[in-house]
């Protein structure tokens, strides 16, 4: 399988296969500005002294400063990042949003460390990077294993090194750190006005059943908001087991089943499948929200759902894309799907910077137009380019951005 950066670039190949933006523009797109690597001493509890490999990559800053996550992952690598860091890139663009792509990480499996190690691991990271960072600059925000208590202690660090006061350098944060109003379940929601938009183009009926793969702050707020609008959930998963009940799951018992067990499994009344089961489930919307290249060569075949909607970033592969686009199953791509992230990022370093503290309502209301504007608008450049949903999202973006550069 190919890494999640070659799929990146394969996609940016396929578009210009479609659109001709000229070879110097797609040049400067295959590669990231900057890419940096930072090892992180951090004394463990122990007394011993251990060594992290930390990374940000700046893609592209044409519409503004870098904005993206911070993954804590044992397989988090460079390739990974520059990926995210490329379709943050076009994410912004696609949202319309005045950010540009970045990405970082560190190679950690963070279960491992104490919740002290944890603070001065992510300390560590901020004074590697903290020349780099900045609310003009570039903005980071969690990703995968990093939460908003860590945003906050990066956010101390990194006022303590530069005296900036903003808060303005890291999203996500705490409300009382001067974090947005509904960022925690932005990225869900947005997936859901994006799916409200389309559904009815997409030929799904009004109360439709969903499948997740993922049972994080993306899956988990996701499997909550389709629940609370009246659609069914039937099946569930994390990273070690997957859960179905074909006549819904109730989202409440799951989470106190999965509080006290740790798990998923045996969930009372429902069956326990595998994650590779799950994604291949009948259903009406198949939501992968955990990692990249889930759906590939050697299972797109085998996708039974009408619509896929990619909440995690880059869960289906190119290869798949071309299986599912022949099948005629659409695929909701990432880009659009799980920009309400980064949108909501946005307006939190916007009040941030003015200042201002807006209402839920206020972020909701803002966020569902941005959401529906930029499907509509996608839907429109794929239908023009009898395309793919992503590569209408490609065009978009890349419009955008080239226009800028
Ligand atoms: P998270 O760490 O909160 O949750 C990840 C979930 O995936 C967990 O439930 C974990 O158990 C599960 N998981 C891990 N490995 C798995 C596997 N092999 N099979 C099935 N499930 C597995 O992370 P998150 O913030 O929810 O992010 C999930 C995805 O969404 C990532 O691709 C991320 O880049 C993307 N994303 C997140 C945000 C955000 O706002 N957090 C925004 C945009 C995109």
């Amino acid at each position: 399988m190919k890494n999640p950066y070659e799929n990146a670039m394969a996609q940016l190949n396929k578009v210009s296969t479609i659109k001709n933006f000229g070879n110097d523009f797609i040049a400067c797109l295959r590669e990231p500005n900057r890419e940096i690597r930072i090892s992180i001493p951090v004394k463990m509890d122990d007394g011993s002294l251990k060594i992290f490999e930390g990374y940000r990559v700046q893609y592209n800053n044409a519409l503004g400063p870098y904005k993206g996550g911070i993954r804590y992952h044992a397989d988090a690598e460079i390739n990974e990042m520059k990926a995210l860091a490329f379709w943050m890139t076009l994410k912004c663009a696609v949202a319309g949003i005045p950010m540009g792509g970045g990405k970082g990480g560190v190679t950690v499996e963070p279960k491992n460390l104490s919740k002290g190690e944890l603070e001065r691991l992510s300390r560590g990271w901020v004074r590697g990077l903290a020349d780099v960072l900045g609310p003009y600059k570039d903005v980071p925000a969690p990703d995968v294993n990093t939460t908003s208590e860590i945003m906050a202690l990066m956010t101390d660090e990194f006022e303590k090194i530069t005296g900036d006061k903003t808060r303005a350098t890291f999203t996500g944060k705490p409300a009382g750190m001067g974090g947005s109003e509904g960022r925690g379940p932005a990225t869900g929601l947005g997936g859901f006005y994006v799916f409200n938009a389309l559904r009815k183009t997409l030929g799904l009926p009004e109360k439709s059943k969903v499948a997740i793969q993922g049972f994080g702050n993306v899956g988990g707020n996701a499997a909550n908001i389709f629940i609370e609008n009246g659609h069914t959930v039937i099946a569930v998963s994390d990273s070690k087991s997957a859960i179905l009940k074909e006549d819904g799951l109730d989202l409440k018992k799951v989470e106190v089943h999965k509080k006290n067990t740790g798990s998923l499994k045996d969930f009372p009344g429902a069956k326990n499948i595998t994650n590779e089961e799950l994604l291949e489930l009948p259903c009406d919307l198949l939501i992968p929200a955990a990692f990249e290249n889930v759906i590939t060569e050697s299972n797109a075949e085998k996708i039974k759902a009408k619509v896929i909607l990619e909440l995690a970033n880059g869960p289906v592969t190119p290869e798949a894309d071309e299986i599912l686009f022949k099948k005629n199953i659409p695929v909701v791509p990432d880009i659009l799907a799980n920009s309400g992230g980064v949108t909501v990022s946005y307006f939190e370093w916007e009040q941030n910077l003015k200042k201002e503290h807006w209402s839920e309502k206020e972020v909701f209301e803002k966020l569902k137009k941005i959401m529906e504007e930029a499907s509509r608008k996608i839907l429109d450049k794929s239908v023009k380019s009898k395309t793919s949903l992503r590569m209408g999202a490609f065009i978009l973006a890349l419009e955008r951005i080239s226009e800028k550069m």
